[in-house]
């Protein structure tokens, strides 16, 4: 598997592009911003960019979507509980003083048990509600790896405060989908360093006691 994770924009959202060395197939999730750099690796590995993954409808996961589809022709999925938040890019523009990326355009909606895949990559999508209504992660199995949006950080765990959040169905989708996962997968969160579900399941602080 390729991957790398760059982070991009003022937030330092951090997009994954993740491709199949044999076929050169390739997901790039949460393509937020700094399309032109996200392209450069997508050059850099020889990828063919097949599915874009938004894990959930934050100006600064998704506000590089419509450049990146333009580029790839790939489709844009995106759970259909956050097209309420996608409405609202210009409202969450405001709040973080970005410029507005214009209407983002979704393919598809992504649920719980679909599989994205890219050449002989396949992940398990999980719905994991909380951080928004529509939040998901990515969960590679024979990788182990999880990317997680930011429903899970390492040592924390993603802000509830913000329309569509929950600060009960985030720690049910922590307990039921994500702590249910080994302990040696890695976990890439929306933002910050990688982490690992044993060491988030032994020390971060809101996951202690599930
Ligand atoms: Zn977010």
């Amino acid at each position: 598997m390729i991957h790398e994770v760059i982070p991009v924009g003022p937030l330092q959202c951090n997009c994954s592009v993740i491709g199949d060395e044999a076929s050169h197939e390739a997901i790039v999730i949460d393509p937020g911003d700094d399309v032109e750099r996200v392209l450069g690796l997508v050059r850099k590995h020889n990828l063919q960019v097949k599915q874009i993954v938004i894990t959930h409808a934050h100006i600064d996961h998704v506000g590089g979507a419509m450049k990146l589809r333009a580029s790839t022709g790939a489709p844009i999925l995106l759970n259909q509980n956050d097209y309420a938040l996608l409405k609202m890019l210009d409202v969450q523009a405001a709040w973080i003083g970005m410029p507005t990326p214009g209407k983002v355009e979704i393919d598809n909606s992504l649920g719980q048990a679909d599989t994205v895949r890219a050449g002989s990559l396949a992940a398990q999508v999980l719905e994991t509600p909380g951080h928004t209504e529509g939040s998901i992660c990515l969960y590679f199995p024979l990788e182990k790896k999880l990317i997680a949006g930011d429903t899970l950080f390492a040592g924390s765990i993603g802000r509830t405060d913000l329309p569509g959040g929950s600060y009960q169905k985030i720690l049910h989708s922590l307990h039921d989908r994500v702590l249910a996962l080994p302990d040696e997968t890695v976990v890439v969160p929306g933002h910050g360093p990688l982490t690992t579900i044993g060491e988030e399941r032994a020390s971060n602080p809101f996951l202690q006691g599930m």
